[in-house]
């Protein structure tokens, strides 16, 4: 018997991600990559950034370098407080646990929730590393279809005539991979199902604060508190795309009956998140560049967006269709017609272009004509050029 059998049987299960395989020959030269969910590094606030990390040594060396409270610094939790608002989040810094990213909040509310054969609903397409993380919990996903309004939610509302559920993770803004935001009436539509069926909403939106337009959905979060049932509503954010991913923080708000628990468990995985990243997150905060910072992501991914989708229209108008993104980081696309897109990426890739193929984002009845193109890394030079390679790979 070989030493693998000793691994659990929920870890024997899992396979190395197809997608890595695929895009490993991402990185060699002159390969222009639609393909990763990375922010530009060329907006990062390189001089805030510096600033704040000076003031951090300077000011709040012993907090910084030393362990810290597992729910995260006060500080922080504070400020988060006030940065909720903005969002229309009314919360107090009792409700907040910062997390290392919000994969990691992620990755602590689905093992607080989910117990084996628990059913879990996502959007079909949805997030793939969420999609990890409920198998590795050993939940029954099912998924329900999405448009350009987003989760079909009626597609919910049948699924619930028939099947008790645990609960819905949902990505309600600016969606990844699908680009699309859930209409106001299907927030309401959700919030109250989950009210009639008592399960809970996982709330993801990393990418809310990025729009292309001053029109704002509200956040479930507030949608529920408005209807007075904050109580089954997880919301959960972070800095990777407002100001940068390395600093691995970001933060959940937690319904009073999750709190403690959730606690334990960041508590057993790592006590608590890094003390200089958070301490360095707060200094930026008290430097009042953050807003003038997501101006620029803004503008500069709407640019980016608005290229992308122009070059596609023009040139490839008679293959694929997509939905024009309000905000966010990607463009999802389909073909016209019946084409498998995982087999079109060894073209792709020999004409020197990649993006992620569609069928990854699927539980279950994968769509094999859709892909993913991620416009944030690239130039506008390389978008063009991306595209004439798409349209020789044809
Ligand atoms: N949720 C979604 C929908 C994402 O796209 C990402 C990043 N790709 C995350 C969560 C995790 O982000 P982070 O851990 O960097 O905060």
């Amino acid at each position: 018997m070989s030493n693998s059998s000793h691994l659990a049987h929920r870890i024997q299960a899992l396979q190395p991600s197809a997608i890595r395989e695929l895009l490993k020959h991402s990185k060699m030269p002159g390969v222009i990559s639609l393909a990763g969910g990375i922010p530009s590094s060329e907006l990062f606030d390189k001089e805030g950034l510096g600033i704040a990390t000076q003031k951090v040594v300077a000011e709040n060396f012993n907090d910084a370098f030393q362990y810290g409270l597992t729910e995260g610094t006060v500080e922080l939790r504070q400020q988060l407080v006030e940065l909720c608002q903005q969002r229309g989040i009314a919360t107090t810094s009792e409700q907040l646990l910062i997390t290392s990213g919000s994969q990691q909040a992620l990755d602590l509310l689905m093992r607080a929730l989910v117990n084996p054969g628990d059913v879990f609903v996502v959007e079909r397409p949805t997030y793939l590393a969420t999609l990890q993380i409920l198998s590795l919990n050993e939940a029954d996903v099912k998924s329900v279809g999405s448009d350009e309004h987003g989760m079909i939610v009626d597609e919910l509302e049948e699924l619930l005539k028939t099947t008790r559920i645990k609960g819905v993770y949902i990505v309600p803004t600016f969606g990844n991979p699908s680009g699309t935001t859930l209409s106001a009436s299907r927030r309401e539509q959700l919030v109250k199902l989950a009210e009639e069926h008592h399960f809970v909403i996982v709330e993801d939106d990393p990418y809310g604060a990025i729009s292309f337009t001053d029109t704002r959905e509200k956040t479930l979060l507030q949608v529920a508190t408005e209807r007075g049932s904050q109580e089954n509503v997880v919301y959960t954010s972070t800095f990777s795309k407002i100001l940068a991913p390395g600093l691995r923080v970001g933060w959940i708000v937690l319904p009073e009956w999750m709190k403690q628990k959730v606690a334990i468990i960041k508590q057993a995985t790592d006590l608590h998140a890094n003390s200089f990243t958070q301490s360095l997150v707060s200094a930026y905060l008290t430097l009042d560049r953050l807003d003038p910072q997501i101006e620029l992501i803004r503008e500069a991914y709407k640019k980016k967006c608005l290229s992308l989708s122009k070059y596609l229209h023009q040139e490839l108008n008679e293959h694929i269709t997509f939905n024009q993104p309000q905000g966010g980081m990607f463009l999802w696309a389909s073909f016209r017609y019946e084409f498998d897109t995982t087999r079109w990426l060894q073209q792709t890739l020999e004409k020197g272009v990649v993006y992620v193929p569609g069928e990854f984002f699927f539980s279950d009845n994968a769509d094999k004509k859709t892909l993913r193109f991620s416009y944030a890394t690239a130039t506008e030079e390389q978008l063009y050029e991306a595209v004439q390679r798409l349209k020789a790979a044809l």
